[in-house]
């Protein structure tokens, strides 16, 4: 497998080096909006480890992640009072993964409406951080 670019966007995000929306954080994980949400609401949950997906994702750093996922999912559940979850992650190029530091997707999902095209519309900042603090404010 390709090795880890420590340059990737979602490492620069990690570090400070790129902006970001954050909604949580905790020692091994962190949790920011997607800037092409799928839906209202779209996150990701990203291990702090260096690492490019599941492939090469060792116990520990999964067993942390898993908490913080359904953490983040409680919380965009509530924040947008929103019927149900979808929890997505993808591996590698074939597996329709387009940054490669391991992250999981959370998108509230209503009864009804499908889901939107991935990575294709670039959401407002301002309705980002109102969408954010939306979930930020969730947390219980
Ligand atoms: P994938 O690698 O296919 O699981 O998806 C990468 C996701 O990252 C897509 O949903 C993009 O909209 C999202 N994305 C790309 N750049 C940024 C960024 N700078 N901040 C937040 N989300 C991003």
């Amino acid at each position: 497998m390709t090795a880890y670019d420590p340059d990737n966007i979602f490492a620069k995000i990690l570090r400070g080096e790129l902006p970001c929306e954050k909604i949580y954080e905790d020692e091994d994980n962190f949790a920011f909006m997607d800037i092409m949400p799928r839906g209202p609401g779209h996150c990701l949950v990203v291990p702090r480890a260096p690492i490019r997906n599941i492939l090469d994702a060792g116990d520990e750093v999964l067993a942390r992640l898993c908490p913080a996922i359904a953490r983040v999912a409680r919380a965009a559940k509530k924040g947008f009072d929103a019927d149900g979850v979808t929890i997505q992650q993808f591996n590698e190029p074939a597996g329709g993964q387009v940054v490669f530091h391991m992250h999981v997707h959370v998108i509230p999902r209503f009864d009804g409406v499908s889901l939107g095209p991935p990575a294709s519309n670039m959401e407002k900042p301002e309705i980002l951080a109102e969408n954010a603090e939306k979930i930020r404010k969730a947390f219980g």
